[in-house]
């Protein structure tokens, strides 16, 4: 089972995507998440992107491929996986089946700007576990902590609100055209993103077990 889950900043494809994996037991693979564990750890890659990701902007599309192409290869991928961040440019989107594979449905959160905004500006990270809090709507049981590992949250840097509305630009600019892209192919669902998590959930995981039958 190939899942993509595609969306913009804020759709909640992060976690949707962790939800669907533990789900259908497979494969989580956010190329966002392995670029921010470089930052963190300072590796090489780490401190080529920091700037770029910081501001909102995309790294390159090769290095996005390469991370792509290690992480497929782990042993977890085996049994199917979502891609959670991937593909994010025309680019990206041509070259995905050649990189991972005949993908078995491509799922689109979409969520209106406002409302991403709103969403984002409140949010903050597990910087252990990358679990999400909101200030408003998802309040962790101890106010600042994680409550999985008790550590503190923190607010990501492309987070903030500046940072937010660049992303939408890009989002906007260079990944929303592959949407009509797998909509032309017949690879598209969308879903609509503005609700509960569960209610979200449950919609793509409709949309999975159809594609489950159809195989
Ligand atoms: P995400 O966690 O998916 O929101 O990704 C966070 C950031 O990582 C993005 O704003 C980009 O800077 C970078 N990034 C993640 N995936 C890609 C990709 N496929 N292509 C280019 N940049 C990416």
């Amino acid at each position: 089972m190939k899942i993509v889950l595609l969306g913009g900043p804020g759709a909640g494809k992060g976690t949707q995507s962790k939800i669907i994996s533990e789900k259908f037991q497979i494969a989580h693979i956010s190329t966002g998440e392995i670029l921010r564990r470089a930052m963190e750890q300072q590796t090489e890659i780490g401190k080529q992107v920091e700037h770029i990701m910081n501001e909102g902007n995309l790294v390159p599309d090769q290095l996005a491929i390469d991370i792509l192409k290690d992480r497929i290869a782990q042993k977890d991928c085996e049994r199917g996986f979502v891609l959670d961040g991937f593909p994010r440019t025309l680019k990206q989107a041509e070259i995905l089946e050649e990189v991972v594979g005949k993908i078995d449905k491509i799922i689109y959160i979409s969520v209106p700007d406002e409302y991403v905004i709103k969403r984002m500006s409140g949010r903050y990270t597990c910087p252990q576990c990358e679990a999400m809090y909101h200030m408003e709507y998802n309040r962790p049981e101890r106010s600042g902590y994680c409550n999985l590992c008790n550590v503190e949250l923190v607010q990501r840097e492309d987070d903030r609100i500046r940072t937010v509305q660049n992303r939408l630009r890009v989002f906007h600019e260079l990944t929303k055209p592959i949407v009509d892209y797998f909509e032309n192919k017949n690879m598209l669902v969308e879903i609509n993103g503005i609700g509960e998590i569960n209610t979200i959930t449950n919609l793509i995981a409709m949309a999975v077990d159809q594609t489950q039958q159809e195989v």
